[in-house]
């Protein structure tokens, strides 16, 4: 399918090239086998992550020649804060340098040692901020979850018999909130339904139980309902984000990914209690509470690709380039979770690589193949994102995915017909693809700054 064009066109650029492959070979061993090590500078398409990676506006490149930097109550606050409450509808606004930083206040205002997190998927920093407050995370999502092949709209859902006997067991009083992300990356970009929301909502209404949404990328979520829940498809993607909304208390945004912007994010509530606990301890770990950590120029273009971000052709383009790369790997018989997400497409690395056991970080392995194949870089997301439990032992997460994320507004659809070729190529010489182990790993969120070597063919067996 030929996707839909770009409603943009580029006037400035950004020269990349591809290094022989001898030099990828060394690139790859000096980053010890792990993307997040290797210089931007020797990634020819660089698909780690969409987020701060993505194209601004021209309009928000010129928001930013009208930074207010005054330490308090900037002016660009005050055009974020009326974004954030026209675009998302919460009425209160705490910006964070990003995502984890609202995490990190929300944690800490609202779980106390010893209380459960119920959640659709553990991300990597949200669960550690659970964690670091003394939370416990519970996954609750819905078991369709863990099947990649398996076609499902809204395989993001959240299992209400799971929640309810998780509540059931514990009592509410155990529970800090309920923390629903829409979408679920870890899952691949699965989304979660409006009818899921309102049921997660209504439960924990009934039971006095507080829900957060994580809306690191809440647009696509939006997008997803548009096409794919009945009843939905005449309202505006704007008009779907206000109505998840409806169904939280409060919200966590990373803007580095939906609102197009290179830094910040923020926390959003309706609960007055909690604002002033988050906005306190914000003084504390970001800065003032009217800048959170970033200057006031990034609150400006926020402010900016936060009303651009619901606008139905930006949001339809971005997905459908995604769901174009997911449509050619699948035509060339590589393995991809199923459906196609809405930021990348997720390589099944346990069926691209069977032989290889978790032990043998299948993930870890293709995503370092993959730069040493075609220069392309992407992302881990199976037994070392997971990292190790309070026992000390790894966390086998069910799923062993690579992600190919794809920044807004950023790669031609030639560049990435280039992607599919390469994943193709290696996917034709899989057999031959060793495993790798860990040299060093360091205790917090290992996957970032851990490094590996190849497995000796002997221990291939
Ligand atoms: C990116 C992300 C976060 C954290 O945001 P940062 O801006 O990277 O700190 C939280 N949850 C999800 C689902 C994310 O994708």
């Amino acid at each position: 399918m030929i996707p839909l064009p770009e409603p943009y066109r580029v006037k400035m650029i950004e020269p990349i090239r591809l290094l022989a492959a001898g030099e990828r070979r060394a690139r790859l061993a000096e980053a010890g086998y792990n993307t997040f090590l290797l210089r931007s500078e020797d990634v020819y398409i660089d698909l780690l992550t969409d987020s701060g990676t993505n194209a601004m506006s021209d309009a928000q490149w010129s928001a930013l020649m009208r930074g207010d930097e005054a330490y308090a109550g900037s002016r660009s606050f005050e055009a974020l804060q009326a974004a954030v409450r026209d675009v998302y509808g919460f009425p209160y606004i705490v910006p964070t340098h990003q995502g984890r930083g609202a995490e990190h206040l929300l944690s800490r205002s609202w779980i106390r040692p010893g209380q459960l997190v119920p959640g659709n998927m553990y991300f990597t920093t949200t669960r550690l901020h659970q964690e670091l407050a003394g939370g416990t995370f519970q996954d609750v999502i819905c078991e369709e979850a863990y099947e990649p092949s398996r076609e499902a709209p809204f395989k993001g859902n959240v299992d209400l018999g799971k929640l309810s006997a998780l509540v059931e067991r514990h009592g509410a009083e155990k529970i800090a909130y309920v923390a629903v992300g829409a979408p679920v990356n870890m899952a691949g970009g699965q989304p979660v339904s409006l009818g899921n929301l309102e049921q997660v909502w209504r439960f924990c209404q009934a039971r006095g139980i507080r829900v957060v949404l994580d809306g690191a990328r809440a647009v696509e979520n939006a997008y997803f309902i548009q096409q794919r829940e009945p009843g939905c498809s005449k309202m505006s993607v704007a008009r779907i984000l206000r109505e998840m909304c409806l169904r939280a208390d409060a919200c966590l945004v990373s803007a580095k990914k939906d609102l197009y912007v290179n830094i910040g994010g923020f926390l959003a509530t309706r609960d007055r209690g909690l604002y002033e606990k988050a906005m306190n301890l914000c003084v504390v770990y970001e800065g003032l509470h009217t800048y959170g950590g970033l200057a006031g120029r990034d609150l400006e273009a926020m402010a900016v690709g936060a009303r651009e971000m619901v606008q139905d052709d930006w949001i339809a383009h971005r997905v459908g380039q995604v769901r174009a790369l997911g449509e050619r790997l699948r035509e060339l018989g590589v393995p991809i979770v199923k459906p196609i997400g809405g930021h990348g497409v997720f390589l099944d690395a346990r069926a691209f690589l069977p032989h290889l056991s978790q032990d043998e970080l299948p993930a870890q392995s293709l995503a370092a193949w993959l730069y040493e194949e075609c220069g392309v870089r992407a992302m881990e997301r199976g037994v070392v994102s997971s990292g190790r439990g309070p026992d000390g032992r790894h966390r086998y997460p069910k799923l062993e995915l690579v992600r190919l994320t794809l920044p807004r507004r950023v790669y031609s659809d030639a560049q990435l017909a280039f992607v599919a070729e390469g994943v193709g190529r290696l996917f034709k010489r899989r057999a031959e693809l060793p495993g790798l182990r860990f040299v060093s790993e360091p205790e917090l969120l290992r996957f970032f700054q851990s490094r590996f070597e190849p497995l000796p063919v002997a221990a291939r067996a």
